[in-house]
């Protein structure tokens, strides 16, 4: 599911099992595992920023959170 939408414009790309890359017509080109994980930190920083709008610090921790989760799986 998250490794179909483009986590750069939100469209649905079509793949299948054996597509390892995620190509959109808006020009964004990654790894699928890696667009996935995007679209999963969005969903997450999301939810959180609607929980904690006013928690400026809650953020930047999630931003850094994020980077080193995508860095992870993109390894
Ligand atoms: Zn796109």
């Amino acid at each position: 599911m998250t490794s179909q939408k483009c986590s750069d414009c939100g469209a649905i790309v079509k793949k299948s099992l054996s597509t390892r890359t995620h190509r959109c017509a808006c020009g964004c080109e990654l790894q699928r595992d890696v667009n996935a994980a995007i679209n999963i930190l969005n969903l997450a920083r999301q939810a959180r920023d609607g929980q904690s709008r006013s928690n400026a610090t809650g953020v930047g921790t999630a931003t850094l959170l994020g980077a080193s989760l995508v860095e992870q799986v993109a390894t």
